[in-house]
């Protein structure tokens, strides 16, 4: 899925329960079960579109410049020990990405995280299909920020 989608659950499930010995963990599984809902996001538009790293880091940073933007406007007002909470969420929503991104900028995978490419790349069910890829992740988005706004 996008990183909109990764960051905002992370950020959703701190701001539910800050406490990191329960966010941390579900914000993490929360990517993996994410990736297993059929999506379309830039690892498939780069290999259907045969996108090259620029391109790749153009859209990378719109993603997470989104993603920043729609974390801020729904958590801004909340205190400033939470809004830590709220972004280590986010950041361990996307943090799987975060590692995986080294296998797609580095021309040469490291080693080190082999295992963990091989996991992250069973859980990931994508479709070239752009509306059937990206209406679930829209509905998530949505069904946050209406959740978030509605507290
Ligand atoms: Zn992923």
């Amino acid at each position: 899925m996008v990183s909109i989608a990764h960051a905002l659950t992370g950020a959703y499930l701190a701001s539910v329960c800050p406490e990191p010995l329960v966010y941390v963990p579900l914000a993490v599984a929360s990517h993996f079960i994410l990736d297993y809902v059929r999506h379309y996001d830039i690892g498939v538009a780069m290999k259907k579109y045969h996108f090259g790293k620029i391109q790749i880091a153009i859209w990378e940073t719109l993603d997470l410049t989104i993603s920043a933007a729609l974390i801020w406007w729904l958590f801004h007002t909340y205190p400033l020990p939470y809004q830590g909470h709220i972004l280590a969420g986010a950041l361990c929503g996307i943090l799987p990405d975060i590692i995986e991104t080294s296998d797609y900028f580095f021309n040469q995978p490291l080693p080190i995280f082999r295992p963990f490419y091989y996991f992250h790349e069973r859980f990931h069910h994508s479709t070239t299909h752009v509306w059937w890829g990206v209406w679930p992740q829209l509905f998530l988005i949505c069904a946050i920020v209406f959740l978030t706004l509605s507290r």
